[in-house]
């Protein structure tokens, strides 16, 4: 059922920025209403993006939380963030 979710993953991120291409989005939102696990990621990718746009304002913020979400995340992941 889930196999497919390694590939989703790697599109959630653009899903959340808007730049999804339309038809990618919407079979990307048929998966997220069959699995959790996608919609979770999501959640959190939502979030982490959120956080990192609020905290924009505030250089050396709470470095902790985002880092902390980024480890839940990651590992689920297929693709890593490259270092800065
Ligand atoms: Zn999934």
């Amino acid at each position: 059922m889930n196999e497919a979710c390694g590939d989703w993953a790697e599109n959630l991120s653009a899903y959340c920025d808007g730049e999804l291409a339309v038809a990618e989005s919407s079979r990307l939102e048929s998966h997220l209403q069959e699995c959790a696990s996608c919609r979770e990621d999501m959640a959190k990718i939502r979030k982490l993006k959120q956080w990192l746009s609020d905290s924009g304002a505030v250089p050396g913020g709470d470095a902790e939380l985002a880092e902390r979400i980024w480890s839940e995340i990651r590992p689920r992941l297929p693709i890593k963030p490259s270092p800065p």
